[in-house]
């Protein structure tokens, strides 16, 4: 191969390496995945076939929702469930389905929730012609801020979430960085680097508590059999260092 590059031009400010250095690492080849699928390094948390790696986020024990079809259904009653895996920073995607069943409002039509780390919820629920309060709407950072725009499909259809989230940092009991999010619903940025207030919760506002740097992801059981499908992330090495 010929030599590719430049060894006479500027180092960079904020780097080792010249203006179009050869010599830069190459990133790391990632084979997309064909349409619906995972990218190569992604850590595939539910593949549609069974909920191996997933509990009751209530008491530990087996994960009580059902699956079928290639994805997994909230059996109202069993409670949250969550992922065995922990994570930090990362890219989530998530791909949800509201019930076809169109049927209560505002909060009370398929509701569930995307916790990132267990703690810091992005709302599901089906807004399509379903007005609610806006710090609680489809894609909310629950009870803090309502989604840049309200891009709901109609109930029936399957709907994405890509997250980037960078996880809060602490110091012993000091919060040293809040964690921030972006979320692109349908492909539509609706959350960009929104810094959280701490953690998410009904009619109140929380102070950051300190928590590990991974924790799980979790889905909410809000009585609704809301479904999941296709739910993979990849850590984000790096990204804060
Ligand atoms: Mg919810």
């Amino acid at each position: 191969m010929s030599k590719i590059g430049y060894d006479d031009t500027p180092f960079l400010p904020n780097a080792p390496y010249r203006v179009h250095d050869g010599t830069r690492p190459q990133p790391p080849v990632v084979t997309p995945g064909a349409y619906g699928e995972p990218p190569s390094d992604a850590v595939v948390l539910f593949d549609g076939k069974d909920l191996s790696g997933w509990v009751s986020a209530r008491d530990g024990g087996e994960a009580k929702w059902k699956v079928e079809n290639g994805y997994m259904e909230v059996v109202p009653g069993t409670g949250d469930i969550e992922t065995k895996e922990h994570f930090g920073d990362c890219q989530l995607h998530v791909e949800w389905m509201a019930s076809v069943e169109a049927t209560g409002e505002s909060q009370g039509r398929s509701n569930s929730g995307v916790f990132l780390m267990g703690r810091y919820e992005i709302q599901v629920l089906d807004c399509y012609h379903n007005p609610t309060y806006p710090d609680g709407t489809t894609a909310a950072i629950y009870g803090q801020y309502p989604p840049l725009v309200n891009a709901c499909r109609p109930p029936g259809e399957w709907q994405t979430y890509d997250i980037i989230w960078e996880a809060p940092r602490f110091d012993g009991e000091t919060l040293v960085k809040p964690a921030y999010v972006t979320v692109l619903f349908n492909g539509i940025v609706v959350h960009h680097r929104t810094e959280l207030i701490g953690p998410t919760t009904h009619r109140a506002i929380l102070p950051y508590q300190p928590h590990p740097p991974t924790g799980p992801l979790r889905l909410q059981d809000h009585g609704d059999p809301v479904r999941f499908r296709n739910i993979w992330y990849r850590p984000l090495k790096g990204y804060d260092e």
